[in-house]
């Protein structure tokens, strides 16, 4: 037995505080994420929800899908799909500031998805942006960026999360997306089905879902705490 191969439950540690997901679009949460997200709620992480674009069905299935994944507090838009654009990212800026979170996860910037690839782009450079001391009087500085897979694999993630207790409750948020499962006749829960039982294999666990991590970037002086002590 390795057990060093034993996949990571958490992505912060206890004393952290709270995680930030923002996405493109209702049902990212779950199919990027669904897993880690109950499962950090249940472990008592507050996580809240970020989604730059929707309607009033979407949200509406959105609402529901949030609560069965235990979110904290979730921010809905009403905005066409394809309609993300350099103006979201003072919401995202001022959800930072707001939420404070110690880590956020978002879409890849290797995504099929044009709209995943815009969120990605917006949320970097929100991050950098929140954290500008000279800009923001109360700035804040995210430590962490966790990149998801939807329907495009990461060749490379270097993060695996265990999400084999917390996937019923996924699957059971995703089907909240009607409106979106009805038109794909199945293909969104069979593909997650089939992700997290083949990232699960390649974590020595049932299920898992895959992120890639992107540091923040922060070089100059301003910005809180520049510099550590220790490689982490
Ligand atoms: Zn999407």
């Amino acid at each position: 037995m390795i057990n060093n191969v034993e996949p990571r439950k958490t992505m912060n540690s206890p004393d952290d505080t709270s995680l930030l997901v923002v996405i493109a679009h209702p049902d990212d949460e779950c199919l990027g994420a669904g897993g880690t997200i109950a499962s950090h709620a249940k472990q008592g992480i507050d996580v809240d929800l970020l989604c730059l674009t929707g309607n009033p069905v979407r949200n509406r299935e959105l609402e529901e899908a949030a609560k069965i994944l235990g979110v904290r507090n979730l921010l809905t838009m009403e905005r066409d799909d394809f309609a993300i654009d350099r103006g979201l990212e003072n919401r995202v800026v001022e959800a930072i500031l707001q939420w404070r979170p110690k880590s956020i996860i978002t879409h890849s910037e290797i995504d099929y998805n044009r709209n995943h690839v815009a969120c990605a782009n917006i949320v970097l450079d929100a991050i950098e942006w929140a954290s500008h001391v000279t800009q923001f009087e109360r700035a804040h500085r995210v430590d962490r960026v966790y990149q998801m897979e939807v329907n495009t694999l990461l060749s490379k993630p270097n993060v695996m999360i265990n999400v084999t207790d917390s996937y019923d409750t996924a699957l059971e948020a995703l089907r909240c997306h009607k409106s979106q499962m009805d038109k794909a006749d199945g293909y969104y829960e069979r593909f997650y089905d089939a992700r997290t039982r083949l990232r699960g294999v390649q974590s020595a666990c049932d299920r898992a879902e895959a992120f890639c991590i992107s540091l923040p970037k922060h070089a100059g002086p301003f910005y809180p705490k520049n510099c550590t002590d220790r490689l982490e």
